[in-house]
C-alpha cells in the first residue's frame, strides 16, 4: 500500500485534467500561431482556457500570462519589477525570510547587481506582520513580494492587508500563490495584488505549466527572447496540453474547494490529534491561518531524514520540508526563520494531504510515526542526552 502525503511537493494529475489534455495530444495538435484551421483550433482551446483561469481568479483574460511553472512566474515578476524600478532609480525590494527559493535566489541575484533587499521576520507563528512591511517601505522601494501560503509550514499570510499598504504607498506587490491557488479562495482584486504566481502541478494539473497574473496597466518585461506569443511577454510555442490541463484542474479545484477543504482538514486534524501526545513533539506554525492540508512537526532527538526514509519503507511518502532542498542535510531556512532551534529543525516532518487521502490513512500514518519515532529515539545519543538532562 502506498500513502502519498507529499502534496505540497506535487500532486496526482486528476482524471478531469488528463481527459481535457488527450484531444490536444491526439488530434488537435496545432500550433496556435498557425493561420490554418488546425492551428486556429488549438488557439481556441488556449484562449478558452485563459478565460476559465481568469474567471477562477477574478481577473481579465489578458491579465493571464502562461509560463513553465511557479519558478518562472516568480522570476519574471521579480526581475521585471526590478528592471522597471531601476529605471526610476528605485533599487529596494522587500520580501520575507521564508519565501520559496524561486523568490529568494532571484533576490540574491539582484543583490549582487546592487539592489538593496529587506527580508522581514516571520516570527514563531510563521506569519508576516503587515506593520513590518509598512515600516520597511522607502522612497526607493520598487517591489514587495510575499508568498500567500508557505510551502513548508502551510501558514497563510495577510496578503489583503499587505496589498492595501502597497497600494497606499504606490509600491508594486507580487505574491507567490503557488501553495494557495486551488486550496483556499484566491481573488486577485480582493487581495490587492499586482502580480501573482501559480503552478498547475500543485492542484492536480500537469507539471511544467504555470501562470503569472499581471494586473492591467502594470508593465511586464519578458525573460525569454523569441516569438510574440503571450502578447510579446513570453516567447515559445504554447504548451497547449498543459494550458488546457491547468484550466481544467483549476476549475475543478475551485468548484470543489469547500467540500475538499473540509475533507482534507479532517485528515490533517486526525494527524495532529494523533501526534500531539508524543513526548517533545512540536507542531510548527500558527494553525488558525493555515492551509487545510499541510502540517509540519518536529521531534526532538531524531533526524528528519531518517524518519522519512523509515516511513517510506512503510509505504508512506512524506517530506522533511521543501522537496527542492531535501537531499542536502541543511536545516530548513523556513523553520530557522521562525526561530525553531537548529537541532529541532533537523527533526522536521511535513505531511501534506489532498482529496485523495482518507482518515484511515491518517490513522495508519500516526501509528507508524509513533513506532518510528520510538525506534529512532531508542538508538539516538541526542535523545539519551535529553533524557539525562531531564532526570538530572
Ligand atoms: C512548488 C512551488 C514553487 C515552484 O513551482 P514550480 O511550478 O515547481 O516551478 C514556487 N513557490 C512555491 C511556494 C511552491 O510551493
Amino acid at each position: 500500500m502506498i500513502i502519498y502525503a507529499d502534496n505540497a511537493a506535487t500532486t496526482k494529475l486528476s482524471d478531469t485534467a488528463l481527459n481535457s489534455m488527450l484531444p490536444l495530444m491526439r488530434e488537435d495538435y496545432g500550433n496556435p500561431s498557425s493561420l490554418h484551421h488546425v492551428g486556429q483550433c488549438a488557439k481556441e482551446y488556449t484562449e478558452n482556457a485563459r478565460m476559465t483561469i481568469a474567471e477562477c481568479l477574478n481577473a481579465l483574460p489578458n491579465e493571464i500570462y502562461f509560463t513553465s511553472g511557479g519558478s518562472e512566474a516568480d522570476n519574471q515578476a521579480i526581475l521585471s519589477a526590478a528592471k522597471n524600478g531601476e529605471r526610476k532609480g528605485k533599487k529596494h525590494i522587500i520580501s520575507s525570510k521564508f519565501e520559496h527559493h524561486a523568490v529568494l535566489h532571484t533576490l540574491d541575484k539582484l543583490k549582487k547587481e546592487g539592489f538593496d533587499i529587506t527580508l522581514v521576520d516571520v516570527y514563531s507563528d510563521g506569519v508576516v506582520h503587515p506593520e513590518d512591511i509598512k515600516n520597511a517601505i522607502r522612497e526607493d522601494t520598487c517591489l514587495v513580494t510575499i508568498m500567500t501560503a508557505n510551502n513548508e509550514v502551510g501558514t497563510i499570510q495577510p496578503i489583503k492587508e499587505i496589498g492595501e499598504i502597497c497600494r497606499e504607498k504606490g509600491v508594486l506587490f507580487h505574491t507567490d500563490a503557488v501553495q494557495a491557488v486551488g486550496h483556499i479562495p484566491v481573488d486577485v482584486k480582493e487581495m490587492n495584488v499586482d502580480m501573482l504566481s501559480l503552478s498547475a502541478h500543485k492542484f492536480h494539473g500537469p507539471k511544467g505549466i504555470g501562470v503569472l497574473y499581471v494586473r492591467k496597466g502594470v508593465i511586464l518585461n519578458s525573460l525569454i527572447n523569441g516569438g510574440t506569443q503571450e502578447r510579446g511577454k513570453r516567447a515559445g510555442t504554447e504548451y497547449t496540453y498543459g494550458i488546457v490541463g491547468l484550466a481544467a484542474a483549476l476549475k475543478e479545484a475551485v468548484d470543489k474547494l469547500d467540500e475538499n477543504s473540509k475533507k482534507i482538514s479532517a485528515v490533517r486534524d486526525r494527524i495532529i490529534d494523533g501526534v500531539k501526545n508524543i513526548e517533545r513533539c512540536h507542531i510548527n506554525g500558527n494553525l488558525e491561518h493555515h492551509l487545510p492540508g499541510t502540517v509540519n512537526m518536529c521531534f526532538e532527538g531524531i533526524e528528519g531524514e531518517s524518519l522519512i526514509l523509515l516511513l517510506d519503507q512503510s509505504g508512506i511518502c512524506a517530506s522533511s520540508g521543501s522537496a527542492c532542498t531535501s537531499g542536502s542535510l541543511d536545516p530548513s531556512h523556513v523553520l530557522l526563520a521562525m526561530g525553531v532551534p537548529i537541532e529541532n529543525a533537523h527533526g522536521s516532518l511535513r505531511l501534506s494531504f489532498s482529496e485523495y487521502n482518507t482518515v484511515d490513512e491518517a490513522d495508519f500514518i500516526v501509528e507508524k510515526i509513533i513506532e518510528t519515532v520510538d525506534y529512532l529515539r531508542s538508538i539516538s545519543p541526542v535523545w539519551e542526552q535529553i533524557k539525562k538532562q531531564e532526570n538530572a
